[in-house]
């Protein structure tokens, strides 16, 4: 056994999850290790549908440009008849994008280049997965958890003052808590299949047999690959041969068609589909991220979106508590992002509902940009607007030239954006960057975006967390609570 060495994190799982804390990670300085038990990346296009709240979080993080490069948005639907005559539909809102919502419908990236790209990012940063390296047994006390890791290598202790578990629905952190996985089975069974295919074009989305479950089936030509993805319910205990001979036989029986061959499989699933959530996303010194804390059927793509998204909640949290914060700034991670998770659980249920009848329709609600935390702890001020995303807006610097509000949030701190306030009224502090906005401000509100999507009246301040989430809104004669809750979140005044 290898001497015990010390880290702030041991992360269990290299998907989206694991990832996208591993990046906040290390762009905050902060020690990890990102284990995963797979001896490679996993291959399968799995979640593919990146929502636009997703798409702000991964502005953030450096990635967004490059997923836009490899990826594409989602073809109109082809729903055919059964005469083989067809109709072309939408089934998702094509918004402009707007000052306040610059992302406003999803892009399709299969989920082994959504993780390629993260993994890349965090080579940037210095780190990798460390792959074929399982986290087998842990212990944890007050300070800390003990974790056991083995890899080819042999076994090895590690001593971290936390433990993630970002390892998927089958979570071994998960079932070594004893945490209840609350839900059920949902009674639907699927198949899953990125394929070489030939006998359909690659300009949209082929749907047959829409409404009747025994003859449903929709190929998808996958953006950024030569690749379709199949998928199709199937009966709760059909032998299915995912060959591409016994792929190609199964689209025959679906559409009538023989036209359509299957040529070679990358990766294909049969699952049954679940909605459950986890009783608590914290014991101790360990948590619960992604599909580890609740899973969901895939319908609305919101299983890889809400798991990046329990990741980013989580990320900022540890690496301020790991910088001098009170504890208690960890217990807002389980009462912000259960209550997201339970919602999403049934929008995808409902959604699921819609498919079996064939009227699947995905609107503004899976897009992920009014979740909020407004009950939060860590939400003060006006009740109707702190908690919720903070908006982007486009403004011009002092000196001329333009910017986007985003550009001022983006990284790893915090932003105090003052409305009209006279200057010096809040002491700087390391990990806050102030802005006075106004026309004697340093950044000026040419088209009155910021207002419009703020609604402050002058003298007032917006505190804008690092996770891009209205912490609190103040006016200038209530510093003091403002004071309080920067304390609270590990923001101590330091003279410059
Ligand atoms: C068939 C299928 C279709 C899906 N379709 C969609 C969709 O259309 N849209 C959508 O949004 N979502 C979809 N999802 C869900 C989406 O893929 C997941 O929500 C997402 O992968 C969750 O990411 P995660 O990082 O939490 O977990 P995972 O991606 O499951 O990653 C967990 C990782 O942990 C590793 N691991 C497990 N145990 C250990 C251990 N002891 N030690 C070290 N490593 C460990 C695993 O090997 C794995 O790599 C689908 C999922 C499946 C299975």
């Amino acid at each position: 056994m290898n001497e015990r060495c010390a880290v702030d994190v041991v992360i269990c799982g290299a998907g989206a999850a694991g990832l996208t804390l591993a990046i906040d990670l290390a762009r905050r300085g902060i020690t990890f290790r990102l284990v995963e038990k797979n001896a490679e990346p996993f291959h399968g296009s799995r979640g593919k549908g990146i929502q636009p709240r997703s798409q702000e979080i991964f502005e953030d993080l450096g990635i967004l440009d490059r997923l836009f490069a490899v990826g594409g948005v989602y073809p109109t639907e082809r729903r055919y008849r059964d005469d083989g005559s067809y109709t072309e539909a939408d089934s998702i809102e094509r918004n402009a994008s707007t000052a306040a919502e610059p992302y406003q419908q999803p892009l399709m990236v299969p989920q082994f280049l959504t993780e390629r790209v993260m993994r890349e990012r965090l080579l940037e940063l210095g780190h990798r997965p460390e792959f074929g390296c399982e986290l087998v047994a842990f212990e944890q006390d007050d300070e800390g958890v003990s974790v056991q890791l083995a890899s080819a290598a042999g076994t090895q202790s590690v001593r971290a003052r936390w433990l993630v578990g970002a390892d998927g629905g089958r979570s071994f952190v998960r079932h070594a808590l004893e945490i209840g996985f609350a839900g059920k089975t949902l009674g639907v069974r699927a198949l899953v299949a990125d394929v070489q295919l030939s006998g359909l074009t690659r300009d949209c989305w082929h749907r047959f047999g829409e409404g009747d479950l025994l003859r449903q089936v929709a190929v998808c030509p996958l953006a950024g690959t030569e690749l379709f993805q199949i998928q199709a319910p199937i009966a709760l205990e059909a032998q299915v041969d995912l060959s591409a001979q016994g792929l190609t036989a199964f689209i025959a029986k679906r559409t009538g068609r023989d036209d359509i061959q299957v040529h070679a499989v990358s990766w294909a699933s049969a699952y049954s589909m679940n909605a459950r959530l986890a009783d608590h996303y914290r014991v101790g010194q360990v948590f619960l991220v992604g599909d580890a804390a609740h899973i969901h059927p895939p319908t609305g793509g919101q299983g890889l979106n809400t798991s990046v998204q329990d990741a980013y909640n989580l990320g900022w949290k540890l690496a301020a508590v790991a910088n001098g914060a009170p504890e208690t700034l960890l217990d807002t991670y389980e009462q912000e992002r259960r209550p997201i998770a339970a919602s999403v659980l049934g929008l995808s249920t409902q959604l699921l509902q819609g498919m079996q009848r064939g009227d699947m329709r995905r609107g503004r609600d899976v897009h992920q940009l009014d979740l909020g935390y407004p009950q939060s702890s860590l939400a003060l001020g006006h009740a109707e607007r702190v908690g919720n995303r903070a908006p982007d807006a486009r403004l011009r610097g002092a000196g001329g030239q333009s910017l986007r509000l985003f550009d001022l949030f983006k990284g790893a701190h915090w932003t105090l954006l003052g409305y009209g306030v006279a200057p010096g009224l809040v002491s700087p502090r390391a990990g806050l960057h102030i802005h006075l906005i106004g026309a004697h401000g340093e950044v000026i509100d040419e088209q009155g975006q910021f207002q419009d999507a703020y609604e402050l009246a002058l003298g007032e301040w917006v505190l804008v967390r690092p996770d891009g989430y209205v912490g609190a809104i103040v006016s200038s004669g209530s510093l003091q609570s403002l004071e309080a809750y920067l304390l609270q979140v590990g923001l101590s005044p330091v003279l410059p």
